[in-house]
């Protein structure tokens, strides 16, 4: 998978994207990543990228044109069927886990980042594929959003993590993941559960489901209700 973030800011992409989970998918040649300084295509010599809303108001707007010719160099129309072009903006469709399960089938997502006051409404009307907010709060720029975004999508990209890794996670069956425990049995008193070591599976796989459908009920009721 190939995925390009248009940002104003691309150095905040450095250190986050180079660790962990998404490292190991850069090296292993599972996805490349690459944040383009929107400057570059600025139009005019002092370099603008926003201007003054019209009709007034506070704030400044990212105007349409940059976008425009960013898109048509990083995702020229019509080259790939599965290549997306996402908008990060509070006033986007919600994030899930589905939407990330089905951002990983793709083979290039293009993420713009904005900042300020927003984006030129014609960005969203003409160039872009779909919209997305990571929630219901207002950050101060799309690059922490993209980054939430890469990290979920990067992971299930197939051979990044052990298929049995993603298995039983949160939200993969409409329920929050079971309880875990680790070494040592009993710590100050505070014990592990006594069927976790009896190593009877089945028991412990029913009381895995009791445990992860009790917490979502009492948590994340919600969940449950949904489909
Ligand atoms: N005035 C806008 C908010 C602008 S915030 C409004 O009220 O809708 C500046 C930029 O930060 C946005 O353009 C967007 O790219 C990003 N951003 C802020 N909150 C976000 C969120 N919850 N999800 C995704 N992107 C967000």
């Amino acid at each position: 998978m190939k995925v390009d973030i248009i940002t104003l800011f691309p150095g905040m992409f450095v250190g986050p994207l180079n660790d962990s989970i998404v490292k190991i998918a850069k090296e292993k040649n599972l996805v490349k990543i690459k944040a383009h300084n929107l400057r570059k295509w600025a139009k005019d010599k002092h370099r603008t990228l926003d201007d003054r809303p019209y009709g007034g108001g506070k704030g400044m707007v990212l105007m349409v044109e940059p976008i425009f010719e960013a898109l048509k160099k990083i995702a020229p129309k019509g080259k790939s069927q599965k290549s997306k072009t996402i908008l990060l903006s509070p006033q986007g469709k919600t994030f899930t886990q589905k939407k990330a399960e089905e951002l990983a089938k793709l083979d290039h997502i293009v993420l713009i980042a904005g900042h300020y006051e927003g984006f030129d409404e014609r960005i969203r009307d003409h160039l872009i594929d779909e919209e997305i907010s990571i929630g219901d709060y207002v950050l101060t720029g799309g690059e922490l959003p993209a980054m939430v975004v890469i990290d979920s999508v990067v992971r299930l990209i197939p051979g990044v993590l052990e298929e049995e890794a993603k298995r039983n996670e949160s939200f993969s069956k409409n329920t929050l993941d079971y309880p875990q425990y680790t070494r040592p049995a009993d710590f100050k008193g505070w014990k592990v559960p006594e069927v976790l070591l009896s190593g009877d599976h089945a028991e412990i796989e029913k009381w895995r489901e009791e445990k992860s459908l009790e917490k979502t009920k009492r948590v994340r009721p919600d969940l449950i209700k949904k489909d």
